[in-house]
């Protein structure tokens, strides 16, 4: 079959191309290959299956548990002999991971996207082969081709996965609550699984071979947050480098070594997450002119380009932030930009989010970026604890920071840590995406009482004006 686009990959990055292509009026496919662990064959790649959304279903289910234990009595509400039942959690994440895929199978159908699941490969000459599920092979013809083929996690082989010694995927998946649970690599994905599991009644221990507490986020930040999940009784131990780790019939043995030498560390079980890689296997035949970069991802110009005529690549695969939102919009550019229309993605305007408690989310340069580059600027910072619907919502943790040009007053970086931080720094890359300057957040009525007023108030800060705060 003759098509003007086939996509190798149903992720966040790859549907959202064959969809925006597809409304364009081109005749697109899609090929994706995932299969979950019961065996269905599902589009939504790793954010809708074993990523983002069983992740964020877990972090609710176990939040709410924390609440209702630890909470609720300051409300005046009595609860007594609460109970807890894991399968009933994770068959509520599996409903809703199901009612995910389902929801992107319907999209592409509606748009007119021809569905196929199994392998698909680049041929030369924009030919791919598609392998169906059942081994049955056709090849297909397309003007273009977009490759969207994601990432794997980092396997370590001296910490091989299996036995006791999960991924991030097998961490979503556990059917009971471990009573001492490890975790290699204090990254986003190590935070967030390691505080599901820590609210549940997990004694956890985060081991991170850096001695800078999350090292990409703002400082200022980054420290709040480290005080906080200490509070919370995450045991996260920075300069600590995992050499390997063994799984043994009750757990994992795990050889470990810091400023005060080597260590043994005894689990139950081991989250390894440490990063992931782009996954390419398979994925390019002989002659296509894709090439890669050393570390293994499709080499991609700023419109995702890659080094072969008519070949885009898209997401996890590329450089750049692994994040569903990050190729989901380089999918729509590029389903644009093939027909012919007109796509850009600004890099520095894409918002990251850590869903811990307190939330963690940032756009833009953190004060040391600010700082290294040598530019004048000013910084308003604003504490939840000053915010009346923060008081009323008992989550005081945390503030906003804002920093901005000393020159022009450009917006360069809003960093969050608090309440719903990862809904409120929508604002913060609106402004950005708009080259606001502090004093256009400034003159911008938030309503009252919201935790939105709290980025308002840092702006003002900014300029010494905070109304609801001491200015210093
Ligand atoms: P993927 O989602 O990996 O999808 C690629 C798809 O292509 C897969 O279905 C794969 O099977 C298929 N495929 C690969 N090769 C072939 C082939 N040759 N033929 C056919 N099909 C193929 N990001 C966020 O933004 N927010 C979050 O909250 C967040 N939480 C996360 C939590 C966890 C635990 C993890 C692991 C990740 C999380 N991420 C989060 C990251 C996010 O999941 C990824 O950035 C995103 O899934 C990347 O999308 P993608 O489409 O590039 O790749
Ligand atoms: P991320 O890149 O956000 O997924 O985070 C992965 C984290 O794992 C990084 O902070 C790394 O420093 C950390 N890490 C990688 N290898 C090791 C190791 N062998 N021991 C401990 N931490 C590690």
């Amino acid at each position: 079959m003759d098509y003007d686009l086939i996509v190798i990959g149903g992720g966040p990055a790859g549907y959202p191309a064959a969809i925006r292509a597809a409304q364009n009026k081109l005749k697109v496919a899609v090929i994706d290959e995932w299969k979950n662990k019961d065996g269905t064959a599902v589009f939504g790649g790793t954010c809708t299956n074993a990523g983002c959304i069983p992740s964020k279903a877990l972090l609710e289910s176990s939040e709410l548990l924390h609440k209702t234990r630890d909470e609720l009595g300051v409300h005046g509400i009595k609860v007594s002999g609460v109970e807890f039942d894991v399968g009933q959690m994770q068959k509520r994440k599996t409903g809703i991971v199901k009612a995910s895929t389902g929801g992107i199978a319907l999209l592409l159908k509606s748009a007119g996207v021809t569905a196929l699941q199994g392998h698909g490969k680049l041929l030369s000459g924009r030919k791919v082969e598609y392998t169906a599920h059942d081994g049955k092979k056709e090849t297909h013809s397309a003007k273009h081709v977009v490759l969207a083929s994601g990432s794997i996690p980092t396997e370590i082989k001296s910490m091989p996965f299996g036995g006791n010694i999960i991924d991030s995927w097998g961490a979503l998946d556990l059917d009971a609550v471990p009573k001492k649970l490890g975790v290699v690599g204090a990254g986003v994905i190590g935070l967030e699984l390691g505080s599901v599991w820590r609210r549940l009644g997990s004694e956890v221990v985060v081991l991170e071979a850096l001695d800078t507490f999350l090292a990409v986020a703002d400082q200022g930040v980054a420290k709040e947050a480290a005080r906080h999940f200490k509070k919370q009784g995450l045991d996260i131990r920075l300069g600590a480098k995992v050499s390997a780790a063994k799984s043994t019939p009750s757990g994992v043995e795990v050889s470990y070594s810091d400023a005060s030498g080597s260590s043994t560390l005894n689990v139950d079980k081991l989250i390894v997450c440490v990063g992931r890689r782009p996954f390419t296997t398979e994925l390019l035949g002989e002659g296509t002119g894709v090439q890669l970069d050393e570390r293994g991802f499709i080499k991609v110009d700023d419109h995702c380009k890659t080094t072969a005529e008519n070949v885009w690549a898209v997401g996890d695969c590329v450089r750049g932030p692994m994040l569903a939102h990050k190729g989901k919009d380089e999918g729509v550019m590029v389903g644009d930009l093939i027909a012919g229309k007109y796509g850009h993605i600004n890099y520095d305007a894409i918002p990251s989010v850590i869903y811990t408690h307190p939330e963690i989310a940032w756009v833009g340069k953190t004060e040391e970026q600010v700082k290294a580059s040598g530019r004048a600027y000013k910084v308003g910072q604003f504490p939840f604890a000053a915010s009346g619907r923060a008081r009323a919502m008992e989550s005081t943790a945390g503030f906003v920071k804002l920093i901005a040009a000393q020159d022009d007053d450009e917006i360069l970086g809003v960093h969050i840590v608090g309440p719903l931080a990862g809904e409120l720094i929508a604002e913060a890359v609106l402004a950005m995406e708009y080259s606001a300057s502090s004093e256009d957040l400034q003159r911008t009525i938030h309503a009252h009482p919201t935790l939105s007023e709290a980025l308002h108030e840092a702006a003002l800060a900014a300029d010494k004006r905070a109304i609801d705060n001491v200015n210093r």
